[in-house]
Formats: structure tokens, C-alpha cells, sequence
């Protein structure tokens, strides 16, 4: 893992990994899970971000804070629930959510996202870190109603721009109490820490890979705090992560044009 913040940017058309320190912008030449060199600079102008990694698959918690489930009146679950969301629905930094048409409730969810370093498999809880790149921003967005209707989420997470990640992939200690919140247009809508896991991000790694293996680049995501709500068309989403950045992202309708 690269030291400093690992970012995917739009360079002269074509997507390139790219690290950002106090200087400026630079190029990451080779693979940023392998063998890597920092590149060309870039100066300070910011470029046009991407979703920093390209995931295979990501691997969404539910039900995993205790203050979250407590706002939702249910009982702590026994062992974690997962589900998958599709690579399809990652969007990156700045890129439109889209409300698909007919839909009704899309929520945001301020998730932590743990991005895998390395293929692991029956990875034990105590070896965890070491599979680890870094952490993330992700908007779990989800279609209430559908997932209500449905009896898996499929459907209700898997739609094309439901899963925004970024801006970067930063290293942290996955141990300590990392914050975790959302803004929609301004207003703070969600605020809480890892502290609040029901099942931390060390167990949530032996146990997700005791089921599959994870490739460079898969992401866990974590769950998300209280204070979940709709999203409408015209507003701006930020997932914000302590030592990760800010995620900003708007929402547009279906069949509006992009902006
Ligand atoms: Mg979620």
C-alpha cells in the first residue's frame, strides 16, 4: 500500500492511479497491490477523481451498529448479515445518484468501507490488518420500499449508481474508533464511530472469508450509523470517514439529463 492517499484519476482520458501529497498530484506507476513507483507530477490542480478502486464485489453489512439498531427497535443480531452489492453500482466522487423511475423511498447510508490488499481466504481475525489496503467512503443507497418487499436486498441495493465510493483509499488502523457521519445539502445527518460495531472490522473479515475469497480491490462495507433518511433529486449527499475524506456525490431522477 502506498503511503499516502491511493485515488483513481481521469488522466488525459484514460483512468490512472494517482497519490496526493502536501506538493501536489502524482502518478502511481505500476500496481498499487503489487510492485509501484510514484510517477509523474501532476501540480496542485485537482484532477477528476474516479472511484479509487475497481471492486469485484462488495460485500455490505447490515444491522452492524448498536446505536443503529436500537433506532430501528431491532434485537442485536447473533452473527453478521451480508449481502452483496453489484461492481456495477459504484459510482465515484462527484458522479450522479440516480433515482430509478418508479422508485420510492432511496435512503443514504454512511458506511466505513475496508478495502482488501490481497486475495484472502479463511483470513483468522488476529491476521486481519494485514490484508487490509485501507479504508473508504460508501454510500450504501438503498431502496426502502423494495427492500421491505423483497425478502433479500438484491434488487433494493444492487441498482447502477447505488453504491458511491471514495474519494480515496487511505491506510488506518482498523482497531481504533474511526467517525463515520453523512450530510444532505449541508445538514448533518448521521454521526457516530466504529466504537458503536457490533461486529468490528477484524471479525467481519474472518467472517465474510470464511464464506468467499476477496480479491485486491473487494470492499467490506461495514454498516451503516442512526439517522437514515430519503434522498430526492437535486440534493448533495457527503459520506465523510475520519482519515478518508469526504464522498460528495448529488442526486439526479431518472431520465433527467446528467449534469
Ligand atoms: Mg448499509
Amino acid at each position: 500500500m502506498p503511503t499516502d492517499p491511493l485515488y483513481r484519476i481521469d488522466h488525459q482520458g484514460a483512468p490512472r492511479y494517482a497519490l496526493h501529497r502536501s506538493q501536489g498530484w502524482y502518478l502511481l506507476d505500476g500496481d498499487p497491490f503489487g510492485v509501484h513507483a510514484v510517477g509523474a507530477a501532476l501540480g496542485t490542480d485537482a484532477p477528476q477523481l474516479l472511484a479509487p478502486v475497481l471492486p469485484s464485489k462488495i460485500v455490505a453489512v447490515g444491522l452492524n451498529y448498536r446505536d443503529h439498531a436500537a433506532e430501528m427497535n431491532k434485537p442485536l443480531p447473533a452473527e453478521p448479515l451480508i449481502f452483496l452489492k453489484p461492481s456495477t453500482a459504484v459510482i465515484g466522487p462527484g458522479a450522479a445518484i440516480v433515482i430509478p423511475s418508479g422508485a420510492g423511498r432511496v435512503d443514504y447510508e454512511a458506511e466505513v468501507g475496508v478495502v482488501i490488499g490481497k486475495t484472502a481466504r479463511n483470513v483468522a481475525a488476529a491476521d486481519a490488518h494485514e490484508y487490509v489496503l485501507g479504508l473508504t467512503c460508501v454510500n450504501d443507497v438503498s431502496d426502502r420500499d423494495l427492500q421491505r418487499r423483497d425478502i433479500q436486498y438484491t434488487r433494493a441495493k444492487g441498482f447502477d449508481t447505488f453504491a458511491p465510493v471514495g474519494p480515496c483509499v487511505a491506510a488506518c488502523d482498523i482497531d481504533r474508533a474511526i467517525a463515520v457521519g453523512s450530510r444532505v445539502n449541508g445538514e448533518t445527518r448521521q454521526q457516530s464511530s466504529t466504537s458503536e460495531l457490533i461486529f468490528p472490522i477484524r471479525h467481519l473479515i474472518a467472517f465474510v472469508t470464511r464464506v468467499m475469497t476477496l480479491l485486491p480491490g473487494d470492499i467490506i462495507s461495514t454498516g451503516t450509523p442512526p439517522g437514515v433518511g430519503p434522498l430526492a433529486p437535486g440534493d448533495e449527499v457527503v459520506i465523510a470517514v475520519e482519515g478518508v475524506g469526504e464522498l460528495v456525490n448529488h442526486v439526479t431522477a431518472s431520465g433527467a439529463p446528467s449534469t
